[in-house]
């Protein structure tokens, strides 16, 4: 594999330009931020004559360097050690921050996941660079720089970041927000093993023990119909309706914020900008009133079938398909309905 670098890069001995995504491989199969970042980078690299590099800290990490490569990865720096089991913050960022002092990436990315809302910022800091939290959006300007697109001032606005001055332009993007590329098994790449330094800190913080949440049957992220309710479903009961039509149809259940405060459900079933990202073929809404910070998480809805007694609600407006009736009464009928259907 050949970096790319322009003459005089090459003459300087620097290093050529490159997007960076920190591989985030905790629960693997459940969290595929990483490789819908790589997806992104893929696209964008292009337009600033970027290779797309991976990061890798862990212990006996090989699978994980073979799937980033099978998904775009064209080059994957891998610190392999068993010191670097268990995610340690001060560890893992002084190792980063080697790293990209002496590879100087252009634009370093990382899932806004709770892992990388805490490392993103430190690394940020560390570099005195800037950093867009929590991006539903990343895009190239005319001037080769990277537009973060982000939720701002409490989701009223969507703001358009860039970072001029100071390298690398780091971003965290939320989970959903791209498509993974295909996994490539014929895709090949180059591996930069990274030994560890001497002078690594010693532990403060020290992993006990940890438990996985058993995982829901289908990420909400991935579902290709989806019902989300809010606070016009009236009540907890009311709302479980939604769980008999998503076990009829063979869909996922998501939730406004409202109804996650109020404990109808989950916070796993939150869907909004401090929630997921979804992108369903079929998205069904009933009783919401499509306020931003939910509205800009299911902007890639194929179809979207709302429910809301107010005709005039931002919902309403924004659907394919606009009913104007009370939802938990519209639910009950649709649910007797796909019953029907489904013992004929
Ligand atoms: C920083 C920040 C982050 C946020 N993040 C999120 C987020 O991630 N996700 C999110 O969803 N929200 C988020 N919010 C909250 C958001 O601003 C809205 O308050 C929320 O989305 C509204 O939820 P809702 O539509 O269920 O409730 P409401 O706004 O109260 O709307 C209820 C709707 O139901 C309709 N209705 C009432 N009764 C009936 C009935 N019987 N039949 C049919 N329709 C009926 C009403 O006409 C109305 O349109 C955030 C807010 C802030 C400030």
């Amino acid at each position: 594999m050949t970096m790319i670098q322009t003459p005089m890069e090459k003459k300087m001995n620097k290093p050529g330009r490159s997007i960076w995504v920190f591989g985030d491989y905790r629960n693997y199969f459940q969290n595929r931020v990483t490789l819908q970042l790589l997806a992104r980078a893929r696209e964008l690299a292009p337009e600033i004559g970027a290779q797309v590099c991976a990061v890798v800290f862990g212990s006996q990490v090989d699978e994980y360097v073979g799937e980033y490569i099978a998904h775009g990865a064209q080059t994957v720096y891998v610190a392999d050690d068993p010191i670097l089991k268990d995610y340690n913050i001060e560890t893992y960022l002084v190792l980063v921050e080697r790293l990209i002092r002496q590879y100087q990436p252009d634009i370093f990315l990382i899932g806004a996941t709770d892992f990388g809302r805490e490392f993103a910022p430190r690394i940020a800091k560390r570099l005195k660079t800037g950093l867009t939290a929590d991006c539903i959006g990343l895009e190239i300007n005319g001037d080769g720089l990277l537009v973060q697109i982000a939720p701002s001032f409490g989701g009223n606005l969507i703001a358009t970041i860039i970072t001029p001055e100071t390298r690398p332009q780091m971003a965290t993007v939320r989970p959903g927000t791209f498509k993974e590329l295909p996994h490539d098994t014929g895709a090949t790449g180059h591996i930069v093993p990274i030994p560890l330094p001497d002078d690594l800190p010693g532990e403060r913080v020290r992993l006990v023990q940890s438990e996985r949440k058993p995982p829901r049957e289908q990420r909400i992220e991935d579902a290709r119909i989806v019902i989300c309710g809010g606070r016009g479903m009236g009540s907890k009961a009311k709302f479980r309706k939604l769980f008999e039509m998503a076990r009829l149809m063979g869909a996922e259940v998501g939730a406004t914020r409202p109804v996650v405060h109020s404990k109808w459900v989950d916070h796993d079933c939150l869907v909004g900008q401090a929630g997921k990202n979804i992108r369903p073929k079929i998205l069904f809404s009933f009783g919401i009133s499509g306020a931003i910070q939910h509205t800009a998480a299911i902007q890639d809805a194929d179809l979207i079938i709302a429910v809301n007694k107010n005709p005039n609600a931002a919902m309403m407006k924004m659907a394919d398909v606009a009913i104007v009736a009370d939802a938990s009464q519209f639910c009950s009928a649709l649910i007797r309905e796909l019953r029907k259907r489904i013992r004929e």
